[in-house]
């Protein structure tokens, strides 16, 4: 029932323009530009991915993308990387509300459904790339789970859960559920596995990787990869900035400090030799971060460091406030629905100066 009100509700509102009226108002209500960083993940055709059983694999429709990027640019002028960080930093003004659209984990597809659509929309982009991945076979332990499940038969799961020791309470629960025969609820069962294991740290994780992929094989063909080393040239050509992602995407907080500093100056490293420039932030994989990871990405040569923080970061910054920058993550799956949101951000940053 919320939902067939949401779905009345996103379209008459955006047929009645009230997402441009509070555009109007809010410029109107304040002085102030507003300076939003979206998130996106991976942007996908939803034609070749519905069979997947993970959001994170199913990814955006590319449609969905088109839609939202065609809204954006309504509302927010789109600046690049260097702009950003000059306003933040106090060295530039803004004279439109606007956005930096960034990219997580360098998915392959960027350059088939994200790209056409940005460079279309003459619109700069970063995308934040964990460079232990390209041109590898290292793959992120959720996209290891999602190619296990693919092959998952009820023979081997019963196997997986019959051998529960040293496995966490929670995660020994879902593993010894019964392995639903329809494809939806088995969708659930390894998005709800994904979404336990997420609360853990790495040891607990491979450990649960491994189990699975003893029993199904390590081969792995599920066919979601990041860009090579090769794209990253060719996109870099068209304008595309790549930033780092640490080398391993392992979260930062669980680390010791010599091995964060290895991911903050192997990654940095690494995207400077291989595309000939100059790398000038860090995106904390996972969203994890403390004041020492803070501290070590500015001895690193970092200027800035974005979280998953949900906000707007308020400008000029200095100091450690340069290093914990809050982002937009878009979810919403059609023009209504984005405008919706947008329309929210602007009521809210109206409201409380901030979200
Ligand atoms: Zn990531």
């Amino acid at each position: 029932m919320k939902s067939v009100i949401k779905f009345f509700l996103f379209r008459i509102a955006y047929y009645l323009g009230f997402w441009r009226l509070v555009y109007l108002v809010s410029s109107a209500m304040t002085e102030k530009k507003f300076l939003v960083v979206f998130t996106y993940h991976r942007i996908a055709d939803s034609k070749q991915t519905a069979g997947y059983y993970l959001g994170y694999d199913r990814g955006l429709d590319k449609e969905d993308f088109k839609a939202q990027i065609e809204s954006i640019i309504k509302y927010f002028d789109i600046i690049d990387l260097d702009k950003y960080i000059d306003v933040l930093t106090g060295e530039a003004n803004l004279k439109k509300h606007s956005a930096l659209i960034t990219f997580d984990d360098a998915d392959s597809e960027f350059i088939d459904h994200a790209q056409p659509v940005l460079e279309k929309a003459g619109c700069p982009s970063v995308v934040f790339t964990p460079t232990g991945y390209i041109d590898t076979d290292m793959r992120f332990w959720h996209l290891l789970v999602s190619n296990s499940f693919n092959k998952m038969t009820s023979d081997l799961w019963a196997k997986i859960g019959n051998d529960t020791d040293n496995v966490p309470e929670k995660i020994k629960v879902l593993l010894q559920r019964e392995l639903p025969i329809d494809e939806r609820g088995k969708a659930g069962l390894c998005q709800n596995i994904v979404n336990e294991l997420n609360n853990y740290k790495h040891p607990i994780i491979d450990d649960i990787v491994d189990r699975f992929e003893k029993a199904t094989g390590k081969e792995y063909d599920l066919g979601i990869r990041c860009l090579s080393w090769d794209d990253h040239r060719t996109l870099a050509g068209q304008g595309v900035r790549f930033e780092s992602h640490g080398v391993s995407h392992n979260k930062l907080e669980e680390l010791e400090p010599t091995e964060v500093e290895k991911e903050f100056i192997e990654s940095k490293h690494e995207l400077e030799k291989q595309l000939d420039t100059t790398v000038t932030s860090i995106c904390y994989p996972a969203g994890s971060f403390n004041d020492s990871v803070v501290e070590q990405a500015r001895k690193a040569g970092y200027e800035i460091g974005f979280t998953t923080q949900p906000g707007i970061s308020d400008y000029p910054l200095s100091g450690s406030d340069l290093y914990t920058l809050p982002r937009l993550s878009i979810y919403g799956d059609d023009k209504y629905e984005i405008n919706f949101y947008l329309g929210k951000i602007l009521i809210k940053m109206v409201l409380h100066g901030r979200i």
